[in-house]
């Protein structure tokens, strides 16, 4: 933490960019990356909002297929990547820059070199608010990324089950230590309702992250239920709040996006 304390609060802001939110999680697999797109087309869309994506998650970008941007980015006179644009949000990820199928295979400082590359050598031109979607974990990438991008808060996302939210512990701590505020937690597939029956099923259990919310003293600011339709959004790069803005799970991520 001291190594950038001799850097201005002015160096280390992005700029043009007025509030920096990262969504993060103890874990993979929890639904970070969906959250985070739609949360970031839920701000630009339902509240007219100027919003950038950034795909922090180096080793797994998911930003290009779940956002549906296949080109590689332009650069301007002046050596900055021009963020591409869809459903109104602007976007940056490693995954434009490499190849589809390459094993991205880097050590620490290169991982830490691209994503400073992907924050400050962009042109994210003038932002309300730019949403990260950070890599999973609590490891050195996480902690640096923390504290270089000032970030205005932190949204974690965990799964109601015992082994995702012992590690969100992990990462609101995480969060606390480099003085974050967290701004609530995303329980993301909180249940499932049986399209046959009606009748709803807790798959990852029920009451956990009630439960972890008033033991940290945080707030649950959207419950996510799981959905085909969310799952398919992803895979199809037409994020549900975008294809079906009426739906139940489009209003729980509006509700995310009202929160934060
Ligand atoms: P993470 O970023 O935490 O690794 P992802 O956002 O990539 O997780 O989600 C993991 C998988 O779960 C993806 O296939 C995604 O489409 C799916 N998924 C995430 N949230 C939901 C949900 N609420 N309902 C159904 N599938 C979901």
């Amino acid at each position: 933490f001291k190594r950038y304390s001799v850097l201005s609060s002015d160096q280390l802001r992005i700029k043009g960019v007025k509030d920096v939110i990262a969504v993060a999680s103890g874990k993979g697999g929890v639904g970070k990356s969906t959250t985070a797109v739609n949360l970031a087309v839920a701000l630009a869309n339902k509240f007219q909002l100027k919003v950038g994506l950034l795909d922090a998650d180096v080793y797994g970008p998911s930003i290009p297929t779940m956002m549906k941007i296949h080109q590689k980015p332009e650069v301007t006179k002046d050596m900055k990547m021009v963020p591409i644009q869809n459903y109104g949000v602007k976007c940056m990820s490693i995954g434009f820059l490499v190849d589809k199928d390459a094993p991205i295979v880097w050590r620490g400082p290169m991982v830490m070199s691209a994503l400073q590359k992907m924050t400050r050598e962009v042109d994210w031109g003038n932002l309300d608010i730019l949403v990260v979607d950070m890599p999973p974990g609590t490891g050195d990438a996480q902690l640096t990324m923390s504290q270089r991008l000032q970030l205005s808060g932190a949204l974690i996302v965990s799964t109601p089950q015992d082994v995702a939210l012992i590690d969100a512990r992990r990462g609101v701590n995480m969060f606390s230590k480099v003085r974050v505020p967290i701004l609530g937690l995303v329980e993301n597939m909180s249940c499932f309702k049986c399209p046959h029956c009606g009748k709803p099923s807790f798959i990852f259990g029920e009451g956990g992250t009630r439960k972890t919310a008033d033991e940290m003293g945080l707030q649950i600011v959207g419950e996510i239920p799981i959905e085909v339709e969310v799952r398919k959004g992803s895979d199809e790069g037409i994020p549900i709040v975008i294809s079906a803005p009426e739906s139940q799970v489009s209003k729980a991520y509006s509700e995310v996006a009202q929160n934060v």
